[in-house]
């Protein structure tokens, strides 16, 4: 059995270099940017007026000075001239600063009759953005990058219409097991919704990769086949259920017959221990345990990491921050414990249950507690590491 780390090492060296296609702007939120991109121009294009008022020359501001208003600025609408001496532009935010004029007074600073204005005391200042005081033409925005709203912006800004991201991950999940229906569908008497599918299709997708939800997988090779033929062409296949060495747990066998390349089977973690990774057909393969807890925390801990690698990020594991235990914990065994837990400020209390069935308990998580193995016992007030979720 091998380590959570190893683990996750081991599905990173499965993982494919991300390919490229480019999008619209429109389109490009969320997703990952491959190539950093150079500004085609610089911003502001010229000295720009931060504020409303007058532009004038700085030497000339005074209390009292009176000041001969000879045109106006407006944004977009620039005054066709130079300010000199004892003359001031009128001049509104964003309009470009006119030559000689080194400084903006407010409105507010000034009081007007016709063309004349009187300064009275003026503060601040210069109120100018400077050209190039954003980004000049030739400055990059780094990758690989989720590009966020800010990052949308400023590549707008910037004059790039377009942008190479990272193709987004196909994903098929496949639940196997006699016992289950689909979501809407009446159960029998010994049947259960299959609810993780739909769980880690919603994750996959946060992570901005495509779910393809593929049809239940009855417990026998011939059925488990028919469904992993339908996955063809996925990037990665992700099987829940029948992953450990029961009678009817034939995810393992099935993937052996259709020549797997087998990166690990089962990993030293609570829940989660029957994880199971390769290649197979052409594409990445992780089989997850089917308890739904645990079908869930591995997605959170192996699948989120492999989909942000997949997609050019840089491989890592998942996001972890310290936190002070609200509550006493016995000694760990030997295996990497998850506990769900719901963490308040910087204080973090695992729940009492922690049965790897209970939905309910996880959805009422925010964080995970990892736990090392043999962990000593901790108290109220220890320093532990959490997993946000
Ligand atoms: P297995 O790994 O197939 O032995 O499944 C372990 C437990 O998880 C059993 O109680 C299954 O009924 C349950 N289970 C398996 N797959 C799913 C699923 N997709 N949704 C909800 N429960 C599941
Ligand atoms: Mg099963």
């Amino acid at each position: 059995m091998i380590s959570v780390e190893e683990a996750l090492a081991r599905l990173f060296a499965l993982v494919p270099a991300p390919q490229s296609e480019t999008v619209p702007l429109a389109e490009a939120g969320g997703r990952v940017l491959l190539h950093p991109q150079a500004a085609r121009l610089t911003q502001p294009p010229f000295d720009a007026s931060a504020m409303d008022g007058y532009a004038v020359i700085a030497a000339e501001v005074r209390p009292g000075a009176t000041l001969q208003v000879v045109g106006e600025a407006a944004a977009g609408r620039a005054f066709d001239g130079r300010v000199a001496a004892g003359q001031a532009v009128r001049i509104f935010t964003g309009a470009p600063v006119p030559p000689g004029a080194t400084r903006i007074v407010l409105q507010e600073d000034v009081t007007r009759e016709g063309d004349v204005i009187t300064l009275g005391e003026v503060g601040g200042g210069p109120h100018i953005r400077p050209a190039g005081g954003d980004f000049a033409a030739g400055d990059l925005l780094q990758a690989p990058r989720r590009l966020g709203p800010a990052d949308i912006a400023l590549l707008a800004a910037m004059n790039i219409p377009a942008v190479p991201v990272a193709r987004r991950p196909s994903v098929a999940i496949i639940s196997t097991g006699n016992e289950l229906v689909a979501p809407g569908e009446t159960p029998g008497p010994d049947q259960i919704i299959a609810s993780n599918a739909l769980g880690l299709a919603a994750m996959v997708a946060r992570e901005g990769a495509l779910p393809r939800l593929l049809p239940i997988a009855r417990d026998d090779a011939a059925s488990l086949g028919v469904v992993l033929d339908l996955a063809a062409g996925a990037d990665l296949v992700l099987t829940i259920g029948g992953a450990s060495v029961g009678d009817h747990d034939i995810v393992a066998q099935v993937a052996q017959s259709r020549g797997i390349d087998l990166a690990f089977h089962k990993v030293a973690m609570r829940p989660g221990k029957p994880l199971m990774a390769g290649r197979m057909d052409g594409a990445m393969m992780v089989g997850l345990p089917g308890n739904p807890v645990s079908a869930l925390v591995c997605g959170e801990v192996f699948v989120m990491p492999v989909l942000r690698a997949m997609q050019g990020l840089p491989a890592g594991p998942a996001a972890r921050k310290p936190a002070r235990l609200g509550g006493h914990l016995d000694a760990n065994g030997g295996r990497t414990h998850f506990l769900r837990a719901r963490t308040d400020g910087d204080t973090v209390t695992p729940f009492a249950r922690q049965d790897s069935a209970l939905l309910s308990v996880l959805s009422a998580a925010n964080c995970l507690v990892m736990r090392p193995p043999h962990d000593p016992a901790r108290a109220i007030g220890d320093l532990v590491e959490i997993l946000p979720i």
